[in-house]
């Protein structure tokens, strides 16, 4: 087998690998990275299928350029067939807004449900000698790894997380020959997910006791679910708001995917959900807001900051905030970017690590529990010190753009 990444090898972000196997080709996610303007990976070669792991941008953001190109098939379990036409007709309409260009238009979008084939857990896709089967990851509803059985087997993982969440169970390993898996957090730990959460609810609780409200911006696939999970037990007034709304709303389709489906239709039930401009007042004056962008890039997050711009009201941040976004400008700076305006933010801020992704720990067990003979660490920037760990077993650190053997 030969393996190029054309994004996403040594940095978190954009993926896109292309696997050549016997007479096959595949490419495995196909993301861009959501910044301003946009960053996309190199070109792909035609290929013979596409996989497709988790609905999140940097893992798919870039699809409909192959179907503009008359691409392959694009195979996903069907939660992520379904949240993903919502984020890319989101960035056609971001990038006409920013005035930026993208590789593709509006109707590349329309296009790309005729290239989708849906895939269950468990379930197989047959090419005359190789079989290609998915498996969860615990990362978003629907997010899956792909495992390639050829002469050798091959699991390619997307993103990975190891605990149980409210939404979904932990990522189980898996045997294989050739291991390639993210390594976002390598050399990296997250606190523990009880402590976050009880801190959490805590902070809201302040919020509110000084009648103020909890700004939490979110993002629409995975955090904003999990957040509502969170405040499951408790008897706030809380409102949904922005991408985060359809999202949520668009997975009640799927209850083999979630883990407590019942409960999590019951809260969906019991939230207010922002529906138009006077909803957004009432908003206002409800305990608790989640909203997108989860990195204060845009939606209704924005407004919601300028209106409530008062100490007594909390912000509080629930995922990483990459550089050159508004969340990243917000912890150095305690500014933001409203408008072109550089907008000092009085609320109170806090920030909580409720990530998606394994840590350092967690990724060197699920490798061990994988027993590969070959690691391949990819979408991650500081992989050394996480290789430097594995021992027994080749490990290799790809560039974007080389072609490698494994
Ligand atoms: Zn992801
Ligand atoms: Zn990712």
């Amino acid at each position: 087998m030969k393996a190029k990444f054309l994004g996403g090898g040594n940095e978190v972000g954009r993926l896109g690998m292309v696997l050549t196997t016997g007479k096959y080709k595949f490419l495995f996610d196909y993301g861009i990275n959501p910044t301003k303007p946009p960053e996309f990976p190199m070109l792909a070669p035609p290929v013979d299928a596409v996989f497709v792991t988790h609905s999140h941008l940097d893992h798919l953001g870039m699809l409909p350029w192959l179907t503009r190109n008359g691409g392959a098939n694009i195979y996903a379990t069907p939660p992520t067939l379904a949240v993903a036409p919502i984020l890319l007709y989101d960035t056609v309409k971001i990038a006409k807004i920013e005035n930026n260009t993208l590789p593709y238009e509006q109707i590349d979008v329309d296009n790309i449900i005729e290239a989708f084939q849906a895939i269950n857990y468990g379930e197989i896709v047959e090419f005359k000698d190789i079989s290609v089967s998915v498996h969860s990851t615990g990362h978003l509803v629907g997010s899956g790894m792909y495992q390639v059985s050829d002469d050798k087997k091959l699991v390619f993982t997307g993103d990975i997380q190891s605990i149980d969440t409210h939404m979904l169970y932990g990522i189980k390993p898996i045997d294989t020959d050739i291991l390639v898996v993210e390594s976002t957090y390598a050399g990296k730990e997250h606190p523990p997910r009880v402590a976050v959460e009880e801190n959490f609810l805590n902070s809201i609780a302040e919020v509110v006791e000084r009648e103020g409200v909890a700004v939490v911006p979110a993002f629409a696939t995975g955090r904003a679910q999990e957040l509502l999970m969170v405040l499951e037990n408790t008897d706030y007034e809380i409102w949904i708001d922005g991408m985060a709304r359809t999202v949520s709303n668009v997975l009640l389709s799927f209850p083999k995917y979630i883990k407590n489906f019942q409960r999590y239709k019951k809260m969906l039930r019991r939230i207010r959900i922002v529906r138009n401009n006077a909803d957004r007042e009432r908003a206002l004056h409800g305990d608790v807001i989640i909203t997108t962008g989860g990195m204060l890039d845009g939606g209704p997050v924005l407004n919601y900051i300028s209106q409530l711009n008062d100490p007594k009201n909390g912000l509080f941040l629930t995922g990483y905030q990459v550089e050159d976004t508004n969340g990243r400008m917000l912890l150095e700076t305690g500014s933001i970017d409203l408008a072109g305006v550089a907008t000092k933010v009085n609320m109170d801020i806090k920030s909580f690590d409720f990530s998606a992704h394994s840590g350092h720990k967690e990724l060197l067990e699920f490798i061990s529990g994988c027993k590969p003979d070959t690691v391949v660490l990819m979408h991650g920037e500081k992989r050394e010190q996480l290789a430097g760990e594995i021992t027994d077993r080749e490990v290799i650190l790809p560039k974007n753009g080389e072609e490698f053997e494994i």
